[in-house]
């Protein structure tokens, strides 16, 4: 498979607290769920030639990982418009984190990108609320993050096809983290984790699911788990309780 990890800033721009959370750079590690396999894996940024999408570098590409947070405006039309031809002619897109408000994912997912966020170093749960996609596959029923950035509802992400995740923050917000979207012959798959001060990529629960995404929007999916019936339906005490009593300790 050919994957292309892209970010708006080149490996050697990531400094401060990206560098802090990512030392290898962030491209490294969304490379690393994919260590050990037979893939051949570009990584793209903006400074390059035809800011990292040309026709020819997408032509390639059987999977696109996008990254980007605060260049979205100097990414031209014609860029976001090639992204958005090679995805309806087939190609997979992985749009992380922050390319909610990218050109190509807007494009794509004809919605506004618009939300709602914050960032105040708090926790996030993340549910799977669709255990049986294969995108889910083998992934936990929550996984807890101890620090990522907010973002909440309302999220203008057009009508996704199908929603695998949904967050939750403790300021009381919930999130449609992971949504799918068919477009022509291409599939695309939003998901928001990933703030670059915090290294949520090496969760493994978080590298499960970006594995699993990139073989799903290849086409070549992880078999889908039988929908997990409940095998009772049990009392539980507050999960937010728990972690009060951590943080007395
Ligand atoms: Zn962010």
């Amino acid at each position: 498979m050919n994957l292309l990890i892209w970010n708006e800033h080149a490996p050697e721009e990531q400094h401060g607290a990206i560098r802090k959370a990512y030392p290898e750079g962030m491209q490294q590690a969304v490379a690393d769920v994919f260590r050990g396999e037979n893939h051949t894996i570009t990584f793209g940024w903006q400074s390059q030639k035809d800011q990292g999408l040309s026709e020819e570098v997408l032509a390639k590409t059987d999977v696109l990982l996008y990254w980007a947070h605060c260049l979205h405006d100097q990414l031209s039309d014609a860029a976001a418009e090639r992204v958005a031809a090679h995805v309806e002619a087939g190609m997979g897109a992985i749009f992380l984190h922050s390319a909610h408000w990218s050109k190509p994912f807007k494009k794509l997912s004809k919605g506004t990108g618009t939300l709602v966020w914050r960032e105040d170093k708090k926790h996030e749960r993340l549910f799977n609320v669709n255990p049986s996609h294969p995108i889910a596959s083998g992934v936990p029923c929550e996984i807890f993050l101890p620090k990522d950035e907010m973002y909440g509802e309302p999220f203008g992400c057009g009508q996704p096809d199908e929603i695998i995740f949904i967050g939750w923050f403790p300021g009381g917000e919930i999130f449609r983290s992971g949504l799918t979207y068919y477009r022509g012959k291409g599939r695309v798959f939003y998901f928001q984790p990933g703030h670059e001060t915090f290294p949520v990529y090496k969760n493994p629960g978080i590298m499960k699911i970006l594995h699993n995404a990139a073989m799903w929007a290849a086409g070549k999916p992880e078999k889908s788990a039988p929908y997990p019936a409940a095998d009772a339906c049990k009392y539980v005490l507050p999960k937010e309780i728990g972690i009060r009593l951590l943080k007395r300790k």
